[in-house]
């Protein structure tokens, strides 16, 4: 066992109910977590109201308590850290960093949607507020499942959005800041999000945060090859017999199928999972789903 402190999270978003792509970041973040004798938290990422489904929380914990994954420590709730973002918006206003922008999506759609300068146009009764990423600013990081990840984040992403003009946190500073606030030191999640990491980690050095390992978990395709991402319509996992979506996500996680053939239930097969799982037989190849055996 590593003696490097390890604090993991599974960090889903309440649109509606768990699917196999959640699952497969749930116990892939769970695995390599008790692999290298780490923590595992749970964190509810309520910060956007209009995409919150009703019940979706509570949906979402039931079924992770049905498959026997249990956060570590108490339950983060977004909805519930306007204290924290206010005071990390406020840091970097001070600081210069980040600036009111009164830009319409039309205005930018121009440039792509990337922010570069404010356009000339009459002030909007709540702006948007933008961290400032001038020109040249390129990020690299080291995935753990990829290797070296570089990203101009100025020329592919232009000035980040921390607070959107409807007055709602950006989903961005709200991970950058609970991340750091729970001590995460290793983020598993899947490649959907890839391309957040390099802003995430401008974010966390503007604010003086850490910056955590990173590992982006293969995503799952559908019948068509598309992939099965939460936007999507992808099919829940069933709670009440969680052992077939469990047994999907451990096979495309790479893992030996013959480990879980035997298990009856949930927690014999987290606990089978975990004495058996080799973070060398993960791929950051996407999967076709295949579906779960009953
Ligand atoms: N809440 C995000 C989602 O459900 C995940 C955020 C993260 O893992 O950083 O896609």
């Amino acid at each position: 066992m590593s003696m490097t402190p390890y604090v993991g999270r599974f960090a889903p978003s309440p649109t509606g109910p768990l699917h196999p792509g959640s699952v497969l970041a749930a116990l892939g973040s769970w695995l390599l977590a008790r692999h290298a004798g780490g923590q595992w938290l749970v964190r509810v990422e309520d910060v956007d109201p209009p995409r919150t489904v009703p019940g979706a929380v509570a949906g979402q914990l039931a079924t992770l308590a049905a498959f026997g994954l249990h956060s570590d420590g108490p339950v983060l709730h977004q909805s519930q850290r306007d204290a924290a973002y206010q005071a990390a918006l406020a840091q970097l206003l001070d600081a210069g960093l980040a600036f009111a922008c009164h830009c319409s999506r039309r205005d930018l759609a121009d440039q792509g949607g990337i922010h570069h300068h404010c356009v000339p146009r009459p002030p909007r009764a709540q702006p948007a507020i933008r961290l400032r990423v001038a020109p040249g600013t390129v990020v690299g990081f080291n995935d753990g499942l990829r290797g070296p990840i570089r990203q101009d984040v100025h020329a592919d992403v232009g000035d980040v959005v921390l607070r959107r003009a409807d007055g709602y946190w950006a989903y961005q500073l709200a991970v950058v800041v609970d991340d750091g606030a729970q001590g995460i030191t290793d983020i598993v999640r899947g490649a959907d999000l890839l391309d957040s990491t390099p802003r995430q980690i401008l974010l966390q050095q503007a604010l003086g945060l850490p910056t955590p390992r990173y590992l982006h978990l293969p995503l799952l395709l559908d019948a068509d090859g598309r992939k099965l991402s939460k936007s999507t319509a992808a099919a829940p996992v069933d709670a009440v017999n969680p052992l077939p979506a469990l047994r999907q996500a451990w096979a495309a996680l790479g893992q030996d199928p013959g480990a879980l053939a035997t298990v009856d239930e949930a927690g014999d097969a987290l606990r089978a999972a975990r004495a058996a799982f080799d973070p060398r037989r993960l791929s950051p190849v996407d999967i076709p789903l295949r579906p779960a055996a009953p």
